[in-house]
């Protein structure tokens, strides 16, 4: 486990620019002497006081760099579980970075990017997750962004991480008990208890996964796959969602050749929309590497459109079921009928037998669009308001999916095999990699890595 210096740490916590106020932060056991030796007071915790800020000890006119706020936070009762002095200036650049001058003079230095989270979580007072959530909070680009990240800093997601993590220790008292009384081993094997209670396990993990790739998608953006046959109108459409010419539209099949990245905002989500090279066999090798690039993207995609020239009968009965047999699933897949002014198909949104989602519109006269927008906000979460929304990570996702491949190798041991001190450690693995998220478990370097994205001052 990484350990914290004894360093005092300081950095201005307010962007940079100018502003109304700027708040300069001490952190660690020489904060509150050297607060006191700049104010010249001597400052109670959790108390507001108007002083001023000198320079070089001395309380008088020619060293005094500006009036405003002190707050004193005793340890443990402050961010950071160490002493913790804020000093409120006047928000000028100039001004804030005398103050922190002085900080540094009279012993502190300039804090790492996240080191105050850092020191937070290295000081029990947040964990790994909770100390994301406050830079994906800051980040958040729209409000229902916020308000997971607001719950993850509450505790929300790690509280569920907990709660499976304890499920796992129950199971595993139970199985490595069994282990130790070998002559009741196969009783226990075949004790369909433990299949039940590990089955209810993997479910649960299987529905946090859910929940946080949800959370992921709406703090990332959604990547949004279009695809479809050269000529459907795929370009077409992507300017009529980016709203400014983009991508090149001509009638010349295949005119798209390569992956073309676009970043759009709905309501303050991200959406990275791929348009695709037309997705049609080719001999032209530049062409086929577009094709190959294309599959990775729908591989990879959060939700695919499939755009079908409505008004071409032979795309009509048949670029779906060899589209859609190609897929690994469908639930994120919404075909677009495109063209509907040629084909004099209504504008409308409907479901498929399939499961999948089928808009009818026309890119080129922005009929039907408004459906698409809110088909896609429904998808990355804007309209659902749930009340269980966590923010996570690409990082929470990999460790949510290791967990459950354990899990699910676990009951493979005890089912297939029968293998009771397989079982026990598939199950102490899944609970390894479920501690990554939280940091129970996670190795320094990674720590480094996570705050170091952090910015200065946070
Ligand atoms: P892509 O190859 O799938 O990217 O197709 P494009 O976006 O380049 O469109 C091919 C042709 O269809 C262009 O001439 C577009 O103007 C036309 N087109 C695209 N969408 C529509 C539409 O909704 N209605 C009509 N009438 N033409 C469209």
């Amino acid at each position: 486990m990484a350990v914290i210096d004894a360093d005092t740490i300081t950095a201005i916590a307010t962007p940079p620019g100018k502003g109304g106020v700027g708040i300069i932060r001490l952190s660690g056991d020489k904060a509150l002497s050297i607060a006191e030796s700049i104010t010249q007071k001597k400052l109670k915790p959790r108390f507001a006081h108007f002083c001023g800020f000198y320079q070089n000890k001395n309380p008088n006119d020619d060293n005094l760099l500006d009036e405003g706020v002190a707050i004193y936070f005793k340890a443990p009762h402050s961010f950071t579980g160490e002493d913790i002095v804020e000093l409120q200036a006047h928000g000028g650049p100039v001004i804030l970075d005398a103050i922190v001058t002085e900080c540094i003079r009279l012993g502190a230095r300039m804090a790492r990017p996240g080191e105050y989270s850092e020191r937070a979580f290295l000081n029990d007072k947040i964990d790994l997750a909770q100390a994301e959530a406050i830079a994906d909070l800051i980040d958040s680009a729209s409000i229902e962004a916020a308000r997971n990240a607001s719950r993850s800093l509450q505790g929300e997601f790690s509280r569920r991480i907990d709660l499976v993590s304890s499920e796992i220790t129950e199971l595993r008292i139970f199985v490595e008990a069994a282990i130790d009384f070998p002559d009741e081993e196969i009783d226990f094997l075949n004790d369909g208890r433990v299949s039940e209670k590990l089955q209810a396990i993997i479910n649960n993990t299987n529905k946090l996964l859910d929940n946080a790739d949800q959370g992921r998608i709406l703090r990332e953006g959604m990547n949004v796959v279009i695809a479809g046959k050269p000529n459907a109108g795929k370009s077409s459409l992507l300017n009529t969602l980016a709203g400014y010419e983009s991508a090149i539209v001509t009638d010349i099949a295949g005119t798209t050749r390569d992956i073309l990245k676009e970043q759009i905002l709905i309501d303050g989500m991200p959406l990275h929309i791929i348009d695709t090279a037309g997705l049609r066999e080719s001999p032209d090798l530049v062409e086929q590497e577009g094709i190959k690039r294309a599959w990775q993207a729908i591989e990879d995609a959060d939700c695919i459109l499939l755009v079908i020239d409505s008004s071409d009968n032979n795309q009509e009965n048949s670029s779906w079921p060899e589209f859609t047999s190609r897929l690994k699933r469908t639930d994120h897949l919404a075909i677009v009928r495109n063209k509907c002014d040629l084909s004099g198909i209504k504008p409308g949104i409907d479901q498929n037998d399939d499961g999948a989602t089928v808009i009818t519109l026309s890119a080129k006269k922005q009929q039907g669009i408004e459906l698409l927008r809110d088909h896609l906000k429904q998808l990355a979460g804007l309209k659902q308001h749930s009340e269980s929304g966590i923010t996570a990570r690409r990082r929470h996702i990999e460790a949510l999916k290791k967990t459950l491949g354990h899990l699910q190798d676990g009951m493979m041991q005890l089912t297939e095999a029968g293998a009771g001190e397989l079982l026990a450690e598939d199950l102490r693995y899944s609970q390894q990699t479920l501690g990554e998220i939280t940091g129970k478990m996670t190795a320094d370097e990674l720590l480094g890595e996570i705050f170091s994205s952090f910015c200065i001052g946070k």
